[in-house]
């Protein structure tokens, strides 16, 4: 009798995760965050070094708009160099946000101290990393800072995690 050995073959969700200007500012923070993500299993879909104009930095945040932060986090995320990634993983979003760590610096300082944020986060403004919270807001982010690619294509082209492991 011949045995059949089927592989499982995850599905794989994209999210977009940021590099703030805080930690792209310090070389070693920089290195340091692209290791977690290849230790943490991440596809590295692509990724770009850009710079943010004032504008882009307000029509991103604009959901914050009105809130205490808001011209502060503008500032700071058109003050210096981002790098933008498209990841991809098995609840890429919520893997992501977990290693990201609490949005705030003491909160992620004293819960969590492994993640991003609880290592390199400096205030709650300058917290070294974003990602995407949800299906929707993944798939406009990556719009924003990737306009030429496609989630369609890249599902359709079959990517899954058992390409690279197998
Ligand atoms: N932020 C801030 N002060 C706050 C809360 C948020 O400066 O009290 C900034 C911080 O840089 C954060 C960003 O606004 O990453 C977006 O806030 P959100 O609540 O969406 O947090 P995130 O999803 O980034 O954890």
């Amino acid at each position: 009798m011949e045995a059949t050995v089927r592989l499982s073959r995850p599905v794989l969700q994209l999210t977009l995760a940021l590099v703030k200007p805080d930690a792209v500012a310090h070389p070693l923070i920089l290195q340091a965050i692209h290791q977690k993500i290849l230790e943490n299993d991440f596809i590295i879909v692509t990724n770009r070094d850009l710079t943010w104009s004032r504008e882009a930095s307000q029509t991103f945040y604009s959901q914050h708009s009105g809130r205490f932060f808001y011209q502060r986090l503008v500032e700071f995320m058109s003050s210096g160099p981002l790098r933008a990634y498209i990841l991809a993983h098995e609840d890429a979003i919520r893997h992501w946000r977990k290693i990201m760590g609490p949005t705030q610096v003491c909160r992620a300082r004293y819960t969590a101290p492994h993640t991003i944020r609880g290592s390199y986060g400096l205030t709650d403004t300058r917290n070294s990393t974003h990602g995407s919270d949800c299906p929707e807001s993944a798939s406009r982010e990556l719009a924003t800072f990737f306009p030429e690619f496609s989630e369609g294509a890249w599902a359709a082209s079959g990517h899954s995690r058992g390409d690279f492991l197998y």
